[in-house]
């Protein structure tokens, strides 16, 4: 995961993401998509990690061995920060004004299609609220439930 850290690094990036679908999309008629291509083929390819390496991985970054450990407060990037997207809408935004041509949205589209979308023929799992004791799918529960729950704020006042 690349971390922007200053202003300055997101505002290139933002730059560098404008100009590039600026040339590879808007200009030419029947354009390369070089750019889209190569973040699908980074994208890990659909591929998932076996059950396996995922252990291998979370033994690799966890406790002292992880990156962040121990480091709070002013000592974290983030400090003082919520993000690096903290207070960037509208005008600020690095991609405000811009529009991706239906060509961009088509090669989008044609890469999460069917069988290549992570969660095709995968099911949410179901989970209860603690708070009101309904049961669902784990995205839409997540959204209205547990921390958002209802009966939650209801008890909080
Ligand atoms: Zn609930």
């Amino acid at each position: 995961m690349i971390i922007y850290q200053t202003q300055e690094q997101w505002d290139n990036f933002g730059q560098k993401l404008c100009q590039i679908f600026d040339t590879e999309f808007k200009s030419s008629p029947a354009p390369e998509p070089i750019y889209i291509d190569k973040v699908i083929q980074s994208a890990f390819n659909g591929l998932n990690h076996t059950e396996e390496s995922k252990e291998l991985i979370r033994q690799a970054n966890i406790g002292e061995k992880n990156p962040l450990f121990g480091i709070k407060g002013k000592n974290h990037h983030l400090y003082g920060t919520k993000g690096p997207m903290l207070g960037m809408f509208g005008e600020n935004h690095p991609m405000y004004g811009f529009k991706m041509s239906e060509h961009s949205k088509e090669l989008i589209k044609q890469a999460n299609i069917g069988q290549k979308n992570p969660m095709f023929g995968k099911k949410h799992p179901t989970i209860v609220c603690p708070h009101c004791n309904k049961s669902g799918a784990q995205n839409g529960m997540k959204r209205w439930h547990f921390n958002n729950c209802r009966l939650n704020k209801l008890t909080q006042k």
